[in-house]
């Protein structure tokens, strides 16, 4: 079975003061029966791997293609494994819009991840245009096809359905939606991969406390990866324990 992981994804946000809240979200956190994960800005992946003491992992929240060379401002897998992470998010749809990035650079992405040896969380998700037109499942269904590299395993691959229009907006889909889009998800990565079956497929956008039970009970939803809420132990901490 797919293991279950709260992952939160800090986006562009926090200076070492917000360290603070993993001190705060360790103190809180019961024995969470799922991994917890958080991919921090760049910056605070090595303060944040030392000051989690191996109690939650680290990531990065996008790498380059290629292991090294003249690429200025940008990050290799290898550095971020380097600096203590353990994953790294990638495709997510702010990098999509913002740096136009394909889903053949998102493969190659996870490739070069998967050689440094982090986990690739790679991103899928449909805009609301999409949805209006009824794409919604041909665009996932595409978007898989091309942002998971052949070789990845339920070991260091994990998938995140994020609609773009769910995203930081406080709306969410109907659980019959995540339910139809998780399944679909399911369904291509066994017939795709031998181990697709215990991937692990996080739902997110506009995941909070108040609804973040109601969304784990669906089928094939092994989990989050949060926005806004994983910024503050006092959001994060209960999302974690409702799953
Ligand atoms: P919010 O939880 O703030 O909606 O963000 C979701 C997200 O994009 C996580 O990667």
């Amino acid at each position: 079975a797919p293991r279950k992981l709260a992952a939160g994804n800090w986006k562009m946000n926090g200076t070492l003061a917000a360290l603070d809240q993993i001190d705060q979200l360790l103190a809180d956190l019961p024995a969470a029966g799922c991994d917890v994960l958080i991919c921090s800005p760049a910056t605070l992946v090595h303060p944040m791997v030392v000051r989690a003491a191996g109690k939650l992992a680290v990531g990065g929240q996008d790498c380059h293609a290629k292991a090294s060379g003249a690429h200025t401002g940008d990050i290799a897998a290898a550095q971020l494994a380097d600096a203590g992470a353990s994953h790294v998010i990638l495709g997510h749809s702010e990098r999509r819009t913002d740096h136009a990035e394909t889903d053949a650079q998102v493969a190659a992405k996870s490739l070069a991840a998967h050689d440094a040896g982090l986990i690739a969380v790679i991103c899928v998700g449909e805009t609301e245009a999409q949805r209006d037109a009824g794409e919604t499942l041909d665009v996932i269904a595409a978007q898989l096809a091309g942002s998971i590299p052949d070789g990845a395993t339920a070991t260091n691959t994990v998938i995140a359905y994020e609609p773009v229009w769910a995203i930081g907006t406080g709306r969410t889909p109907t659980n019959d939606q995540i339910a139809e889009v998780h399944a679909l998800m399911r369904d291509r990565l066994s017939a795709r991969f031998a181990d697709g079956a215990d991937m692990a497929l996080l739902y997110g956008g506009s995941v909070k406390p108040g609804n973040a039970a109601e969304i784990f009970a669906i089928p094939h939803v092994n989990g989050a990866l949060v926005g806004g809420a994983s910024l503050k132990a006092a959001d994060f901490g209960p999302i974690i324990s409702a799953l």
